[in-house]
């Protein structure tokens, strides 16, 4: 088989490429991925919160492929980036002139001992998996006070946003039914401080009294006990590490992540632990190979990890795929954009939206988007999910 564009991985990125690619007359792609699902994942949060069924956030991929793209129903275990063939795990070999690598994040609870048993058993849950999504609407609903932990690891994860609004969620439930005054909170993440954009951070810190959440920045979680619920964090000051054991009566914790096995293992995965794919950041183009181009949570672009940021990538990616075929200048530059919506309480929402530059990049006008706001909750529990399955993922938004 010999294609002149392949992708791999039908996700928002894979999905949103494919269907650009389709709308610009491209009649040769196919797209590498074995799931029967496509799952809407900013939705999650709102599962865990017990707004939205998880069965809601997911619609078949038979459905969502464009129309036009052949779909291979199998998954890619090899790359050889120099004869340009992908292998899947079925066997066969796919030729390619362009390739687009979008398979996303693999969940590493293996690096954190304890975690995944934590994670299965009575006390323990994360939105950061369709299975366990569910199960913080549940623990956060028992909850009737004690010591309740929300960790967040510093390298980088997607939506790194999501366990902070976990943990609002929860209080803002808790407080409705009396029972915060009871509970002690922390919210301990490997990263330094609450959000790295100053404006949006300081109304974030503001929540974070409103509640009364305990913070530890810089504080990685490095092992949990889960018969014992105790949870041992290491913690970088300026004398060095040290480690504090915290007993819980709730873990929500979002896993570490890295790219899946089959980048890692190959040239075109980057050499650290995580091995993000290299690319240049503005134009999305592997640094090794100038036929591949990677998007979506699996490269290395300096940014948050969002579905908002694949949404600024994908028509990039498109452009300079198409002109890399034709042996042109690279037309398209991405510039670092990516939103994450804080949901603070139910019913409040602060979009915070960014670039490289680290600085606010809105782009709804005439709206204040840096207060909490109603609208902002209507945003994102019905018009966002409109404009993925209806917009983005057909290449028109
Ligand atoms: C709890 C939570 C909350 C979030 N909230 C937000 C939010 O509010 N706003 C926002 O913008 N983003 C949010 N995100 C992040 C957003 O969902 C991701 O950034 C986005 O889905 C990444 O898209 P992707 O295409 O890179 O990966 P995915 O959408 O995860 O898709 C990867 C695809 O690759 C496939 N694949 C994997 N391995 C292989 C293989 N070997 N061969 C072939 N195919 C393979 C998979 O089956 C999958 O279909 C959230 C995520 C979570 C978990």
């Amino acid at each position: 088989m010999h294609h002149r564009i392949v992708i791999i991985g039908g996700g928002s990125a894979g999905i949103s490429v494919a269907a650009r690619l389709r709308r610009a007359g491209e009649d040769d792609i196919v797209l590498v991925d074995p799931a029967s699902w496509h799952y809407y994942q900013p939705l999650w949060t709102l599962v865990g919160a017990g707004v939205v069924a998880i069965a809601k956030t997911r619609r078949r991929q038979a459905d969502i492929v464009p129309k036009g793209v052949a779909w291979v129903r199998d998954a890619a275990v090899e790359i050889d980036a120099d004869a340009r063939v992908v292998a899947t795990a079925g066997g066969m070999r796919i030729g390619y002139e362009a390739l687009v690598l979008c398979p996303g994040i693999e969940l590493a609870f293996d690096l954190v001992p304890g975690l995944a048993d934590a994670m299965a058993g009575p006390n323990g849950a994360t939105n950061y998996a369709a299975a366990l999504a569910p199960k913080t609407a549940e623990l956060v609903r028992r909850f009737r006070g004690g010591q309740a932990l929300f960790c967040a690891p510093g390298s980088p994860i997607k939506c790194p946003g999501a366990p902070q609004k976990a943990a609002y969620l929860a209080c803002d439930l808790w407080q409705r039914r009396g029972i915060l005054g009871g509970a002690q909170v922390t919210y301990a993440t490997g990263a330094g401080g609450i959000f790295g954009v100053p404006e949006f951070a300081r109304v974030l810190e503001d929540v974070v009294a409103r509640y009364g959440i305990a913070t530890r920045f810089s504080s990685e979680l490095v092992e949990v006990d889960p018969g014992g619920r105790t949870a041992t964090f290491e913690t970088t000051g300026p004398d060095g590490k040290t480690r504090t054991r915290l007993d819980y009566d709730l873990l929500w914790a979002a896993p570490p992540q890295r790219a899946p096995e089959f980048v890692r293992e190959s040239p075109l995965g980057g050499t650290s632990a995580y091995g993000w794919v290299p690319v240049d950041r503005h134009s999305l183009r592997h640094v090794a190979f100038p036929d591949v181009f990677a998007l979506g949570d699996v490269c290395d672009a300096p940014t948050s990890k969002t579905g908002a940021a694949i949404r600024a990538q994908a028509p990039v990616v498109v452009a300079n795929v198409l002109a890399t075929l034709r042996g042109e200048e690279l037309p398209g530059r991405y510039d670092g954009y990516a939103a994450c919506p804080f949901t603070t309480a139910y019913g409040k929402m602060l979009l915070a939206e960014f670039d490289y530059s680290l600085a606010p990049h809105p782009t709804l006008p005439l709206i204040d988007t840096t207060r909490e706001r109603y609208d902002m909750w209507l945003l994102k529990r019905y018009g966002l999910p409109a404009f993925y399955w209806n917009l983005m993922l057909r290449g028109l938004g």
